[in-house]
């Protein structure tokens, strides 16, 4: 079959990722966007769908899931190619045209002008619990993140964790649970202040020095046994759902063998986005530069900035300025 080749491909469907997809179809680029998950959205749409965000432009207040429905809407008025459920493994450049091949893990092959990389923190996976028993219960009652607030309705809950996902969920959910308690191993919470005072403040039973032991019950969680780090005493409550966050693992070496950079697990950038190889931007969480900012704002901006330069690498006298979007005709 003959290739058929994109202007950029944009591998990483986060808010970065689908803002950048925007851009390029705002500039009339050929595109398409790459996605290890079934769905777009990121870290959005894996972690905290539920949760409202404040500090998104425009919207005083936003969840997570209406975010990624609005850049849903905003993107696809440009019909790219999404191509989800793949995981980019190589990507590499031909010396003859320069075109870059991508392969995916299911046997994809693309073809593009252009790249820009929006992998956020890499595809990730949550860290289990090191308790192989917990493991027959996952979606039974263990969870490693709060996709819908349905399954736990009027339940009792455990969370267990102290960083901010874990205090967030306690809070989404304290209201629409008949218990949540929340245990952490530490006295201490990595989560933001504003956050744990709110913990604080709330309904959710904090116990500190406690870890989860495992969990028991009959086809389900219906028992959590939880143990105080010093003494090991033991405690068993009776839960109908645990959610575990011990954070993620990411492993972005593979950066290397793609000729990138690395620093700190981060690709470093310059003004336009440019990465250390012609023709690879990157944008979002996944890179690095004087004053860098893990946010969804941030992410926007260094989409739009990642596609408008990739567009003068892929013709020289094309403008980076786009011009504003109230003037053009699309
Ligand atoms: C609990 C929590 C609350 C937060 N609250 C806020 C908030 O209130 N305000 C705020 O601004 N920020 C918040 N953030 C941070 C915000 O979510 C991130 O800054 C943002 O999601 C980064 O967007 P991104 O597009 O760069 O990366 P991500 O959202 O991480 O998306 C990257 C995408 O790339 C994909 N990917 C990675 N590697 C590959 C590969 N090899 N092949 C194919 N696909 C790949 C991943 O599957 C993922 O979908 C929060 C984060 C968390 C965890």
């Amino acid at each position: 079959m003959a290739e058929e080749i994109f202007d950029v491909t944009i591998v990483g469907g986060g808010p970065a990722g689908m803002f950048a997809g925007f851009y390029a179809g705002l500039r009339g680029m050929k595109f398409k966007i790459i996605d290890s998950l079934e769905q777009l959205g990121g870290q959005v749409s894996a972690m905290y769908p539920e949760k409202d965000i404040f500090d998104v432009a425009g919207f005083p207040r936003v969840s997570g899931k209406q975010l990624v429905k609005d850049l849903e809407e905003q993107l696809l008025r440009f019909k790219p190619l999404l191509v989800l459920g793949e995981k980019v493994s190589t990507l590499v450049k031909r010396p003859a045209d320069n075109i870059f091949e991508i392969t995916t893990d299911k046997g994809g092959k693309h073809y593009s002008k252009a790249i820009v990389l929006t992998l956020g923190m890499g595809s990730f996976t949550p860290k289990k619990h090191p308790n192989a028993e917990i493991v027959p219960y996952e979606g039974k009652g263990a969870y490693y993140g709060v996709l819908s607030l349905e399954p736990f309705k009027g339940k009792r809950v455990l969370v267990v964790g102290g960083g901010d996902s874990a205090i967030d969920w306690a809070l989404m959910l304290e209201p629409i649970c008949s218990k949540v308690t929340l245990i952490h191993r530490r006295d201490e919470f990595r989560a933001h202040e504003s956050s744990v005072n709110k913990l604080k403040a709330s309904k959710v039973d904090v116990k500190l020095w406690y870890e989860l032991k495992t969990v028991k019950g009959n086809g389900k969680v219906e028992e959590a046994v939880i143990y105080e780090n010093h003494t090991m005493a033991e405690e068993s409550l009776p839960m109908d759902a645990v959610v575990l966050n011990f954070g993620f693992q990411a492993s972005l070496s593979f950066l290397k063998d793609w000729g990138l950079t690395l620093e700190k697990n981060k690709i470093p950038v310059n003004q336009k986005m440019e990465t250390n190889v012609p023709g690879i931007y990157a944008a979002g969480d996944i890179v690095t530069h004087p004053g860098k900012l893990d946010l969804i704002a941030t992410g926007f901006s260094e989409g739009a900035t990642a596609v408008n330069f990739s567009k003068t690498y892929i013709n020289p006298n094309d403008k980076a300025e786009p011009g504003h979007s109230s003037n053009l005709k699309w």
